[in-house]
């Protein structure tokens, strides 16, 4: 039976429409659906990182975005005294990837942009309204069965499906993926205000976890006038009862009044750490909210579901153009599934310091955290938290710190003056070297002749404006890095010899089996 589309995916959300804006970029036939026609109008996630501004301007839709974002104010945490205990901040410039590191960003307004930018392509078909009944693979595709928006069915044949489609996948529940509960389970209560212009409410002047065990709470400062509290609810208390507005007023009163803000949603949400026990079943991959989710803490829900995203779809094109071997699918969710636990290990143990409830333990972490900086509150950057890649597509080679780490993204010089290194230079397999390296114009035909773009950046070549790069090589004592399509590091070397070594490995393990972890 003919395939009608290469790739459909399931659910137009954020992981969705990204995936379906990457496969039409590159000319892949696309089929995406969603159940609903209108995008979900209230805020959800609110906080994004520069990895996924890279991607987004990748995309070309960065400018469009970067109105309904605003730079995430430090975090202060404080104790059970309301002391300070800690802060959790970004990175300080210059930074790493041309962008501020952390931001706070509008759901609603984002998404549009992102399903507008994958309508634009004329290979990608959006079906609104059109919901996923049942789907059944064989060995050279997988039969959807659609309900179209006017209930008449509907049944397509596609190559490969991405179940972009949230924490209830039914793609999910079909494939008989079980979901790994990393033992997280607390009910709170998200309440987003905005602001009345010119208030003088009594507001925190930066974001702040009140890690208070008589009811933890979250404060943060979104773009605009957005403001977002997350209230843990207590044992006993109905949630449908707490969303009532008399009492999200009550449990706001030590901020603000009905006079100085709008609700413009309070609902109760609880705090999960789940992962899919597996990411691809044939064909068929799970990504997104399908694939994980975690509790909110540092901010990273939608992240992980764009950076699943990102990986997949570099990949399904490689191998649907016949660059690659199928078999590098494989590494999908052998990256993305140990990225996602390691990170939700970590969320999580920052959920749980925040989360403690008996006064005494809450004291007894209090001093524990003040002892780690010394007897003072230390700062925290949001970006250590996030971990590297730590199997999959990588280089082999042991000695080498950087390997799966995101490569930094310098300002350079251009025609029309300084801009980021991807958009003069674009994107793909990048060999980076730095003027130190011997052999260089060799080394860049090698590279050129396996379809990898060498670029040289350092004085008298591509021009770097804040020597991010020069930093990054002096710190990782090389001076060449194999760089994949998502940014990630493939592997480092001091010299030719071993970039030659790279190249030739990348080669041999891209067409074949990904790299043991
Ligand atoms: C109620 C709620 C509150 C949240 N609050 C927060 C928060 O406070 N902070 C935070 O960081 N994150 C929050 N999140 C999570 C955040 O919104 C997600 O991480 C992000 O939206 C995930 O994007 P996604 O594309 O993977 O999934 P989603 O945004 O959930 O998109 C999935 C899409 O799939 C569609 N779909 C589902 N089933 C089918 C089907 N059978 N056929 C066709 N289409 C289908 C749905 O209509 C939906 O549009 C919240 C999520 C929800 C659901």
């Amino acid at each position: 039976m003919k395939n009608d589309v290469q790739v459909a995916i399931i659910g137009f959300g954020p992981a969705g429409a990204v995936a379906a804006g990457l496969l039409g970029q590159a000319g892949i036939t696309t089929l995406a659906i969603d159940k609903t026609v209108e995008i979900y109008p209230k805020p959800r996630a609110i906080a994004l990182d520069h990895e996924i501004m890279r991607l987004f301007d990748n995309m070309g839709v960065a400018n469009s975005i970067l109105p309904h974002t605003a730079p995430f104010t430090a975090s202060e945490h404080h104790g059970a005294e309301g002391q300070l205990i800690r802060r959790i901040d970004m990175v300080p410039p210059p930074y790493p990837m041309g962008y501020v590191p952390s931001m706070v960003f509008s759901q609603p307004p984002v998404e549009a942009i992102l399903r507008d930018h994958a309508t634009r392509f004329p290979c990608v078909e959006v079906a609104l309204g059109t919901e996923l009944e049942h789907l059944e693979q064989d060995d050279d595709g997988v039969t959807l069965h659609l309900r179209s928006p006017n209930g008449e069915p509907r049944q397509l044949r596609a190559g490969h499906v991405i179940g972009c489609d949230g924490a209830s996948s039914l793609v999910r529940q079909q494939l008989g993926i079980a979901l790994d509960d990393l033992v997280f389970d607390e009910p709170w209560l998200v309440i987003d205000v905005l602001l009345t212009p010119g208030t003088t409410a009594n507001l925190p002047k930066t974001s702040a976890q009140f890690c208070n065990p008589a009811r933890p709470t979250t404060f943060l400062i979104g773009p605009g006038l957005h403001r977002r509290w997350e209230i843990m609810l207590l044992p006993g208390e109905d949630r449908f009862a707490m969303e009532e507005p008399a009492e999200v007023w009550r449990l706001l009163s030590p901020w603000l009044t009905p006079a100085d803000g709008t609700l413009w949603r309070a609902s109760s949400y609880r705090f999960h750490a789940l992962v899919a026990h597996e990411w691809r079943s044939g064909r068929v991959f799970l990504a997104g909210d399908a694939a994980h989710q975690q509790p909110p803490f540092i901010g990273q829900g939608m992240c992980q579901g764009l950076r699943d995203v990102s990986n997949l779809a570099w990949k399904l094109i490689a191998t649907l153009n016949g660059t690659a071997d199928p078999a590098l699918l494989d590494s999908y969710g052998q990256e993305r599934g140990a990225h996602v636990r390691e990170l939700t290990g970590r969320i999580k143990v920052i959920g749980q310091v925040i989360c403690e409830r008996d006064p005494q333990a809450a004291r007894a972490r209090d001093a524990r955290i003040l002892a780690e900086g010394g007897g003072t509150p230390r700062t925290i950057t949001r970006q250590e938290i996030v971990p590297k890649l730590s199997c999959g597509l990588l280089s082999q080679q042991n000695d080498q710190p950087a390997r799966g780490s995101l490569f930094p993204q310098p300002r350079v010089d251009s025609d029309q003056g300084t801009d980021l290194l991807d958009r003069v230079y674009g994107t793909g397999f990048r060999l980076i070297l730095s003027p130190a390296i011997d052999h260089a114009e060799n080394l860049a035909a090698k590279a050129r002749e396996q379809g990898v773009t060498p670029l040289m950046i350092g004085p008298g070549h591509i021009d770097e404006a804040d020597g991010v790069v020069a930093t990054w090589f002096a710190a990782q004592a090389c001076s060449a890095a194999l760089v994949r399509p998502d940014h990630y590091v493939f592997g480092t070397a001091r010299n030719a010899a071993g970039a030659q070594a790279l190249l030739a490995e990348l080669c041999r393990i891209k067409g074949a089996q990904p790299a043991a972890g």
